[in-house]
């Protein structure tokens, strides 16, 4: 029998959450995709055969091809989030400056403890804290 075909639109349908806990952007809270991360803290959905990186498939599907060389850039600046409204293409550069623009809070010490402490899995803790999840492994000193 032929292996069911899932789409990129059936795994994000599938595995996505609305994380009230994010603010509202573009009249949106943030969109939690669930299912498999990379290291980084990116979303992988399952298309067909492939396996496409879960933000630029919830862009494609909504807002349609992505051009050649261009990124997938977040106004949310949360990685596991696939929410369309977030979601812009743009440069390497508008990235860098989007960075520059919005820097990240670092970690209190005591984010650090609750993150010791919390026995999640690593995914779910990079999703709370918007940190990837080999953040997450450095933080328990798991690795170095
Ligand atoms: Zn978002």
């Amino acid at each position: 029998m032929p292996k069911k075909k899932i789409t990129a639109k059936d795994s994000l349908k599938a595995k996505t959450e609305i994380n009230t806990n994010t603010p509202i952007i573009n009249g949106h809270h943030c969109l939690d995709y669930l299912g498999g991360y990379s290291d980084v803290g990116y979303g992988w959905v399952r298309d067909n055969s492939t396996q496409k990186l879960a933000h630029r498939a919830s862009y494609e599907i909504h807002h349609g091809p992505i051009p050649k060389d261009m990124l997938v850039l977040h106004a949310c600046d949360r990685r596991s989030c696939v929410e369309p409204r977030h979601l812009r293409v743009g440069t390497q550069k508008d990235n860098a400056a989007d960075r520059k623009a919005r820097p990240k809070a670092p970690l209190s010490p005591s984010d650090k403890t609750a993150i010791i402490n919390d026995t999640d899995d690593f995914n779910a803790i990079g999703r709370k804290y918007n940190i990837s999840r080999n953040t997450v492994k450095q933080i328990k000193g798991l690795i170095p």
